[in-house]
């Protein structure tokens, strides 16, 4: 049997310029992996928590010293000798040594590093690609790209309110003409804006991050894009919108201060039906405020048999949050970002849950990313139909993209692409 020989961490940059962490692998049969660790900036409370040094005089704080000792401290103790193809028996190991409900003692950026390296050179021992590793016979579904095309909220520095502008090309074959419809309307769209004299400079994720007098007028510009680009809007082509309403939420109220303006929870849901009414939107991601279980519940009553409502900030990954979440009858689809749970047995365990329900799973990046490709695999071995990783520039969110097209190449006529799931 190949053990775990050796744990390693050092410590890298983010796409924002940011710590983070990489985490290598190695075994006693030969076999070397690494993975490395994304960060959100508009994070759920209710997250794992990332480790950060703290100490002023690095990164601002934000240093990861103190994560990368406990990978190879604490954590390489629990992980050498283990067999690396024991996931969930490591994943619990590293979760017993860290004795905290959110993993803020070790740090869920160092137990996650090293629960995805795992998964990796555990894929690699058994000479399959990670998808398959991970999902076996199942691993054939390609999903459908959301490219978030127009940026806002905490990830730009523009009027926009709304952290995400998507869109989602649903009508197309297979997930190569997929990516190449979202890298069209992205083209289009920056020359709709120029046109314009607006701002065509990008923001975190890729989108474009333009200053406008409403929110409404970024999904106008976008409609145009699509047609612009030779698109039908609605049939090939539909929108998500991730507004991150819990960054919005103050004292009770929907506050769109680029408009001016402050909504309560009824006539926040009032506006997600108008605009699901007027546009082509398929999926509304946090419509409403992770504290929000009220307003949640109405804006599910109101349209979740219609649009698939995407809960972020509210179910963090967790498995029991997304249980209460079903119990209340709130949102029909769990975003799964690995790093809000912090390992890779937790996120499947989410995942099961959620399908148990009847829920959908819609698999994300986080805005600060690297070139690790990881969720691509995620989200082809686990069927979840739907990925968000970005505008379809930026080397972090194409080296997800460009996996995905590798996938489908691999799987030739077993690959399925996910479109159809959505109806138009
Ligand atoms: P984050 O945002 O990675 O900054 O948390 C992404 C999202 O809200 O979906
Ligand atoms: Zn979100």
């Amino acid at each position: 049997m190949s053990e775990v020989a050796s744990v390693r961490a050092r410590e890298i940059l983010d796409s924002r310029g940011n710590p983070t962490l990489e985490v290598e692998v190695t075994t006693t049969a030969g076999h070397r992996a690494r993975a490395a660790v994304p960060s959100g900036a508009s994070t759920g409370t209710r997250e794992a928590v990332e480790l950060r040094d703290g100490d002023p005089e690095r990164f601002g704080g934000k240093g990861v010293l103190g994560a990368i000792a406990a990978v190879e401290g604490e954590l390489a103790e629990v992980l050498v000798g283990r067999d690396p193809d024991n996931q969930p028996s490591n994943d619990r190991a590293m979760i017993r040594a860290d004795g905290t409900d959110n993993k803020s003692r070790l740090g869920a950026n160092a137990i996650l590093g090293c629960s995805l390296a795992l998964a990796r050179v555990s894929a690699s021992q058994a000479g399959v690609p990670l998808y398959r590793h991970l999902g076996a016979d199942q691993a054939t579904l390609l999903p459908v790209p959301f490219f978030n095309i127009l940026n806002g909220g905490m990830h730009a520095d523009n009027t926009v309110d709304m952290q995400e502008f998507m869109i989602a090309p649903i009508g197309l074959d297979n997930f190569a003409e997929a990516l190449r419809a979202g890298a069209e309307i992205h083209h289009a769209l920056k020359a709709e804006l120029h046109e314009r004299g607006l701002a065509t400079g990008v923001g975190d994720e890729g989108g474009f991050a333009p200053d406008l007098a409403r929110n409404q007028d970024a999904i106008e510009l976008i409609m145009k894009a699509i047609a612009r680009a030779g698109y039908r809007a609605g049939e090939q082509v539909s929108l998500a919108l991730d507004p991150a309403a819990s960054e919005l939420h103050h004292d009770g109220q929907y506050v769109l201060a680029g408009e001016g303006r402050s909504l309560s929870p009824d006539e926040m849901v009032a506006y997600w039906a108008e605009l699901a009414d007027t546009y082509p939107i398929i999926v509304l991601e946090d419509g409403m405020a992770e504290s929000d279980w009220a307003g949640w519940a109405t804006l599910t009553h109101r349209l979740g048999d219609r649009i698939e409502l995407v809960g972020d900030d509210i179910f963090v990954t967790n498995p029991e949050i997304v249980a209460q979440g079903v119990a209340q009858g709130v949102a029909n689809s769990v975003l799964i970002k690995p790093n809000q749970i912090g390992t890779l047995t937790e996120t499947f365990e989410t995942i099961g849950l959620a399908r148990r329900a009847g829920y959908q799973v819609f698999v994300s990046h986080r805005s600060g990313e690297t070139t690790d490709d990881f969720i691509a695999d995620l989200a082809v071995a686990t069927r979840a139909g739907r990925i968000k990783t970005g505008a379809p520039v930026r080397g972090e969110r194409l080296a997800k993209y460009n996996r995905l097209l590798d996938i489908e190449r691999e799987l030739g006529a077993d690959a399925v692409f996910a479109g159809h799931e959505f109806s138009r």
